[in-house]
């Protein structure tokens, strides 16, 4: 390729970039916009961070680090965080928070338990910051010795928050993924950040490690009597109250597959074999994953619920 065509090539990117610059403002805050640009410019693999704030919805943004997200609520009185999810990603958010609202953090609110999720908080702490969990995720930090900052403030069913003119309202539903995984309710944008136990647009993870599957489904029931209109999970994509029921559906399908399949008396390889649920195979990691969903649920039905040695 002879210098024209490169300069021909550049000119039609950077025009590219100029015509998608209104349209992905609305979208991505400024600061994708230049780290992307720094990317395509700079071309070198090891400076591009898989990191970005995405605005939601009114006062929420998303946090994006790699495969994992978080939300925050930007308010006059200060900032709510959620997962600072490593200490990687919460020196980044923290640095950005500062740089474009200069504001506090006033409470950092940690959806569960698992290190994947929660490590990283003592990056965010400072006086007068507030660390809140369900109780059962902050024992849990406690009796594995996390490397993280340890809650201040835990509750039991629920709990409502009150900063600035905004609320979030947290919810215990009951065992679903890994111990004391709430959901989070920000008002008045009405936006549900749910960690895990929700994901859109994307399979349920791998073989289901430590997931309750019956939990699941109830606790993704009860987040649908709940009012909101954006959902935002810690995996995959945003979406709406409908992709949540949509997910619901793919849950219960699931399980009453393998439920029948296990009453049939078929074992796990035929399981994995015979069901398809094509309905759903626009979701990401379909084809890799559906056997691995087919093997956490058969396995929950195994050892949880005994149905191998159910007489009848
Ligand atoms: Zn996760």
């Amino acid at each position: 390729m002879n210098k024209q065509y490169i300069a021909k090539g550049f000119g039609i990117l950077l025009g590219l970039l100029f015509l998608c610059a209104p349209v992905l403002a609305q979208e991505y805050p400024i600061d994708l916009i230049r780290d992307n640009i720094y990317r395509l410019t700079a071309g070198n693999p090891v400076l591009a961070q898989e990191y970005r704030i995405d605005l939601i919805r009114d006062n929420i943004y998303r946090l994006t680090a790699g495969n994992y997200c978080s939300v925050f609520m930007v308010t006059e009185a200060g900032i709510v965080v959620t997962d600072p999810i490593n200490k990687a990603a919460a020196s980044w958010l923290k640095r950005k928070l500062a740089q474009r609202f200069g504001k506090p953090i006033r409470y950092v609110i940690y959806s569960h338990n698992h290190p994947d999720h929660t490590y990283g908080g003592e990056v965010l702490d400072g006086v007068g910051i507030n660390f809140i969990s369900h109780q059962l995720a902050r024992e849990d930090l406690i009796h594995t010795k996390a490397q993280t900052r340890i809650p201040n403030i835990v509750f039991k069913d629920d709990m409502t928050l009150f900063i600035g003119d905004s609320r979030v309202h947290l919810r215990y539903h009951g065992t679903n993924n890994g111990r004391g995984s709430i959901s989070m309710l920000f008002e008045p944008a009405s936006v549900l950040y749910v960690v895990d136990w929700i994901v859109l647009g994307r399979m349920p993870y791998k073989d289901l490690q430590g997931y309750d599957i019956q939990g699941m489904i109830d606790s993704t029931r009860a987040v649908l009597n709940m009012d909101f209109e954006v959902f935002v999970g810690g995996h995959a994509k945003a979406g709406q109250k409908k992709d949540v029921r949509r997910y619901l559906k793919y849950l219960e399908t699931l399980y009453d597959a393998v439920r029948d399949g296990i009453l049939a008396r078929q074992d796990l390889p035929t399981l994995q074999k015979e069901i398809r649920l094509d309905t759903y195979r626009d979701l990401a990691m379909y084809e890799e994953w559906l056997p691995l969903n087919i093997k956490g649920v058969y396995r929950t039905l195994v050892d949880e619920s005994y149905l191998l040695m159910r007489p009848d």
